[in-house]
Parts: C-alpha cells; sequence; structure tokens
C-alpha cells in the first residue's frame, strides 16, 4: 500500500562469487522469505488470475514505468486491497492505485460497474424487474456479438462481465436466506 512496494524487500549481498559472497554476512533473500505458492497474491495469500499486460496499463493510475516485463495477477478475492501483482510477488497494486473501482471487491456497493463495457452497474440491476434485468443482459450480449466490447482495457478483471452479471442476477432472484 505504500511505495515501498516498488522497493526490493531485503538488502542482498551485491559481492562477486570471486569475492566470497557465498560465506558473506547479509542474509541470502532465499533465506529470508518464506515459501510463496506460485501466483499466489502477497497479501492474501489466494492465487490470482493471470492478466494480459495491456489491462494492468489501462486500469493502473501509477505510473507505467514501474510496469515491468512479466507476468501480471489479478486478485479477486472480495476483502483483499490487492488488485494486481507481479508473479515473483515483489509488485502489488492495490485498489487505490487502480483508475476505477473493482467489481470483485466490492460486489455489493450500488453504483459499481458489474459490465464496465457497456456501463451497467450493480444497481442497475438490482432495481429492475426480471424483464428489466433480461433486457440489460440482452443489450451486453448484442454488444459483445457487434464487437463493441473492450474487456482486456475496460474490465479491471480483463475479461467478459458475463459470468458475473449473472452472478448478481442469480444472487437477486434468490436471495440469501440467511440475509433476508
Ligand atoms: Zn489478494
Amino acid at each position: 500500500m505504500s511505495a515501498n512496494n516498488f522497493l526490493s524487500r531485503t538488502e542482498s549481498c551485491r559481492c562477486p562469487p570471486e569475492a566470497g559472497s557465498a560465506v558473506c554476512g547479509l542474509p541470502a533473500r532465499d533465506f529470508q522469505r518464506s515459501p510463496r505458492a506460485a501466483g499466489a497474491c502477497p497479501e492474501c495469500g489466494k492465487i490470482g488470475k493471470s492478466i494480459r499486460g495491456q489491462t494492468v496499463k489501462a486500469r493502473l493510475s501509477v505510473s507505467l514505468r514501474n510496469i515491468r516485463n512479466m507476468e501480471y495477477l489479478f486478485c479477486r478475492t472480495q476483502t483483499c486491497p490487492v488488485v494486481y501483482f507481479s508473479a515473483d510477488g515483489e509488485q502489488s497494486f492495490t485498489v487505490e492505485q487502480v483508475r476505477e473501482r473493482v467489481y470483485q471487491k466490492e460486489p455489493e456497493v450500488e453504483d459499481i460497474f458489474v459490465c464496465y463495457c457497456f456501463r451497467y452497474t450493480v444497481g442497475d440491476l438490482r432495481v429492475g424487474s426480471p424483464q428489466a434485468r433480461t433486457v440489460i443482459l440482452e443489450d451486453i450480449n448484442t454488444g459483445i456479438n457487434a464487437g463493441q466490447c473492450a474487456c482486456d482495457l475496460r474490465n479491471p478483471q480483463g475479461s467478459c462481465c458475463l459470468g458475473n452479471v449473472r452472478t448478481v442476477i442469480k444472487r437477486l432472484e434468490k436471495p440469501d436466506p440467511v440475509t433476508t
């Protein structure tokens, strides 16, 4: 959450091998770091979803000078502030460093976009009748079929929103008995 995300977490010995770096007094990086599963979010530990570099570049609000030529992943955990992180776990970008609010982090909020390409919010789905929801779904499908969507550039998850839209609709039409 701080600028320290861009700095290396531990100092490593920069002595060349012939100068005896193997026996250097500084602790080795790998020795200090606890093992992290491949693709696991450095904050919540859940496995992220691989995401295209252009999505990260399109969605971030920070300087792209920080983006390295490596794989980035998307963290879907609702309670985790991290949106994108580098595959090596060295860098993470939180909700404050993304240009738009992220559906996965606030799926119950009225004015959050669930469809970023055609601008439908959770609230749009919530206030509508089942018929109105069908019209929204049809509009999204029509847009997709017309090649008008740009999910990799507009949606923070970098892929089509339809699964999320259907999840919201299902939740509205079959409310959780615990919350009602
Ligand atoms: Zn996370």
